[in-house]
């Protein structure tokens, strides 16, 4: 199947058009015409090889919404013109312990990203920055047309990202929780950890965003960089979400956790983060990660989004105007997600 796109050849030069094609569907596939597709700053960390494992040409973009074209003879679960959403991953082995579980971000076999990545039979994957995408229906999502489309395409990585350990740790009523970093990730963190009625505390680096993050629904807004401010909070909290995406000094949070209190580490930042032991051992605290969530948790997330009248507070841009986006994330920049306006994209 014929697609086109933008892409990164290399790790230096900006994204510029590219023609590339797609497997013909299958049985179980879906082809989606993608309508929105959001800018994660994992885009940037890969297409710069920030990770060091980049793949060229590379076709960034895992927060996808669009409207099916085209179903296989065994698929179930769309027809065509339903509304579908692609998020970070297109496949997985699916007959491990963790994808039997629906935890198939943690597949043993290695899950196979959206970009970036190299399918079960060899060949490169290639995301949303273009006009469509071919995914087999089990890791394809529904979504309500309740909610404005181009809002909900970051909820596809955004909105699981932050919702699946919130769930996880229990991030609810009378419950003290942290969110570092306000950006695409954080936001989201944020509304969601607002709506499951915990006390939430908002960490910025940035006196810009106090007003937009009480809007968005903190209880506290505290300036990182303020330790006065920080020390105020010391071992209050019963979790943190860390959703920055540049090194920083996570000491200065563990050291606000309460006794069993964890913090949860999302953000990617290229370099090895340094832990002092006494931060962790005071208040027998964790440290954890998290990735993503699973199929059946991500469409949970979704209705809970419909739901709720939950979606991405999201600036709309074009295709032509990627290097400028890029940039307005990396300085922390954008209100607070941006998506692309795929009709944008250059017809062929
Ligand atoms: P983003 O929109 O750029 O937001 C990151 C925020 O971190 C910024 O808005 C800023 O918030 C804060 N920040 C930036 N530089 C900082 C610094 N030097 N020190 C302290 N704070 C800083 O990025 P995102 O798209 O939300 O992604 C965040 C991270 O999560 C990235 O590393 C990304 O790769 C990763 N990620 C992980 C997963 C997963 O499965 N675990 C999924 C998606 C993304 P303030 O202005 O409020 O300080
Ligand atoms: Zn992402
Ligand atoms: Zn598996």
């Amino acid at each position: 199947m014929k697609s086109h796109g933008y892409a990164a050849h290399d790790k230096k030069a900006p994204l510029v058009p590219f023609r590339f094609e797609r497997r013909d569907p299958r049985p179980n596939d879906v082809v989606v015409e993608i309508a929105y597709c959001g800018i994660c700053h994992s885009d940037i960390h890969q297409v710069r090889d920030e990770w060091g494992n980049a793949t060229y040409p590379m076709v960034p973009g895992h927060e996808i919404v669009g409207r099916v074209t085209k179903v296989g003879t065994a698929v179930r679960k769309f027809k065509e013109g339903d509304l579908a959403g692609v998020g970070v991953m297109v496949d997985s082995c699916r007959v491990c312990e963790n994808c039997k579980a629906s935890m198939e971000p943690y597949c043993t076999k290695g899950m196979v990203g959206t970009y970036n990545a190299h399918d079960y039979a060899g060949e490169l994957t290639f995301g949303g920055y273009s006009n469509n995408i071919v995914v087999d229906e089990r890791y394809v999502f529904t979504i309500s047309p309740k909610l404005n489309l181009a809002a909900v395409a970051p909820l596809l990585c955004a909105g699981i990202t932050t919702y699946s350990p919130l769930r996880h740790w229990k991030a609810g009523k009378g419950k003290k929780v942290g969110v570092v970093g306000l950006g695409g990730l954080g936001h989201m963190g944020l509304k969601f950890a607002h709506s499951f009625g915990a006390h939430v505390v908002q960490f910025t680096t940035s006196e810009s965003k106090i007003a937009d993050a009480q809007k968005l629904g903190a209880d506290e807004v505290v300036i990182s960089k303020d330790a006065g401010a920080m020390a105020k909070h010391a071992g209050s909290f019963d979790f943190i979400l860390d959703c920055v995406a540049a090194p920083h000094d996570m000491n200065a949070y563990l050291k606000l956790l309460r006794l069993n209190g964890t913090l949860c580490s999302v953000g990617l930042p290229e370099t090895p983060l340094s832990i002092a032991p006494f931060a962790i051992l005071g208040n027998r605290r964790s440290l954890s990660g998290s990735m993503i969530g699973g199929m059946n948790e991500t469409q949970e997330m979704l209705d809970y989004c419909a739901e709720h009248g939950i979606v991405s507070d999201i600036e709309l841009t074009s295709i032509d105007k990627l290097a400028e986006a890029y940039e307005r994330v990396v300085k922390g920049d954008v209100k607070y997600r941006f998506v692309i306006d795929m009709a944008t994209l250059p017809k062929d």
